[in-house]
């Protein structure tokens, strides 16, 4: 079946919120819908040259941010009212395994190695286009309910064209700015680079052609490598080669739990050139010399601090980063022991690294040093700022300067949590949460407003999502979860 038939399929379970959301897409285009004016809000601009407003307005035009400023009008626009709101860039997701939306929640418990009997090898090689396509709707779905207006899929569940087609459909359904990284099922046997019939990572060569032609789109194009740790060093320079011969960014596993430690990450480093194309994500295990050739490359990292903690992967690296130059993006990882938003990456990324330095001064270490401890701001860049340039897009989105995309959230400021405003980066940090994302645009196109994502049917989606998940528990052959 071709990439049309896959889509095709497509339409039958989830017909409502394809046509909702073409819809949406023909009504709603921000090239010719009406420039806004988000008027009278708290602006953090993120932009250091900018600086962060008690009181400004935002105009939205064309897409994109056109202007900043306590005094900027326009007598087109439409006018928000963002008195009582923080404005400010939407959050950045730098590595998601959004198929597994339909699994959320599903291994509270598990250990890396459950996760990867479990996930990669019990239900990937049994998921069907379909399941991929609702995995990423409904992950797209909840990441811009939680204020995340550009993430990176780390999609390896490659196992054919049609599933690769399936991921990218549905996140341009649901209009977030994506990076869809593709990559192999893990799951399947014979292992992908054993198998001379795998379409990964050959495929690669169709998605540039038939998806992104253009880099001016909402979603682009990487690959999840698997990397010498998860495959060989061999078979990662195949993922290396093809990914630059198609000008894709790399996005790659390493560090991980006792895999890590055996210097793959080195070796790769004498076969390819490293370049700023990569981000490499977790590197809780690897040596120094690994951290100085990703360093000396301009690398971008990627911490899951929270799945890093809770699995196994090993003590997060938040300090390796920063001593090696390095400061790093976050992102969420799995959503099948996570929560979907960047409140908590902020906050976990934030107490453990001052757990660090702390616990160094308790104990015999140097005079406590309060330069060495991260701050509230420092956190709030990892996750907008440093995510737009581990994404590849820190040109396009990040920071609200004028000239980038409309990538704006508008945060309730004055919900009981953060009653009364005392540090407005310190209330977003530490005292928010999904609860207060009010508004979010997208490339200048409203995506949430009045705390309500537009366009979506909850209680169909939530039927459909529930059925499509007992029929993979059942080919999965796992029995449904009781309460
Ligand atoms: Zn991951």
């Amino acid at each position: 079946m071709g990439a049309a038939g896959a889509i095709g399929s497509l339409l039958g379970p989830i017909a409502p919120f394809t046509a909702a959301f073409s819809a949406q897409e023909q009504t709603n285009d921000p090239k010719r819908s009406r420039p806004i004016l988000l008027k009278n809000g708290i602006v953090l601009t993120l932009d250091r040259s900018i600086g962060d407003f008690e009181k400004a307005n935002v105009l939205l035009e064309n897409g994109k941010i056109a202007a900043v400023s306590p005094s900027v009008s326009s007598d087109e626009a439409e006018i928000i009212d963002a008195s009582g709101m923080i404005v400010m860039p939407g959050f950045i997701d730098t590595h998601r395994h959004m198929w597994q939306g339909l699994l959320r929640n599903i291994g509270p418990n598990d250990l890396l190695g459950d996760y990867l009997a479990k996930i990669l090898f019990g239900f990937a090689p049994k998921m069907t286009p379909d399941d991929i396509y609702l995995g990423n709707l409904v992950t797209a779905l909840s990441a811009m309910n939680a204020g995340i207006t550009c993430i990176l899929d780390w999609s390896h569940i490659g196992t054919s064209p049609d599933h690769t087609d399936a991921a990218i459909a549905a996140l341009r359904a649901t209009n977030i700015r994506a990076v869809y990284a593709y990559g192999p099922n893990f799951g399947l046997k014979p292992a992908w680079f054993e198998d001379p019939k795998s379409a990964y990572p050959n495929d690669i060569r169709r998605l540039r052609r038939d998806h992104f032609s253009s880099s001016d789109q909402l979603v682009t194009l990487a690959i999840a490598a698997a990397g010498p740790e998860f495959s060989s060093v061999e078979a990662a320079v195949r993922e290396w080669t093809i990914a630059r011969e198609v000008g894709a960014r790399i996005s790659v596993h390493v560090g991980v739990g006792l895999l890590g430690k055996k210097g793959q990450l080195q070796a790769l480093g004498e076969q390819v050139a490293f370049k700023d194309d990569t981000t490499y994500i977790h590197c809780c295990t690897l040596n120094d010399q690994e951290w100085r050739m990703m360093a000396d490359s301009g690398a971008t990292v990627s911490l899951a601090v929270p799945i890093e903690m809770q699995m196994g992967h090993g003590m997060p690296p938040i300090q390796k980063a920063l001593d090696s130059g390095i400061r790093p993006s976050l992102s969420v990882d799995v959503e099948t022991n996570q929560p979907a938003d960047m409140f908590t990456q902020m906050r976990t990324c934030f107490a453990l690294q001052r757990a660090l330095v702390n616990e160094k001064n308790l104990f015999g270490g140097p005079e406590p040093d309060r330069a060495k401890l991260l701050t509230v701001r420092d956190v709030l860049e990892f996750a907008t700022i440093e995510g737009a340039k581990a994404n590849g897009l820190g040109d396009k989105v990040g920071t609200l300067t004028p000239g980038k995309q409309a990538d704006v959230i508008m945060l309730r400021a004055n919900s009981i949590n953060v009653t009364p405003l005392n540090d407005v980066v310190g209330d977003v940090v530490l005292g928010m949460d999904s609860g207060n994302v009010d508004s979010v645009f997208i490339s200048g196109r409203a995506i949430k407003r009045d705390g309500q994502l537009l366009n979506v049917d909850l209680a169909a989606l939530q039927r459909i999502a529930k059925e499509a998940r007992d029929s993979l528990l059942q080919r999965a052959n796992i029995p449904a979860p009781k309460l």
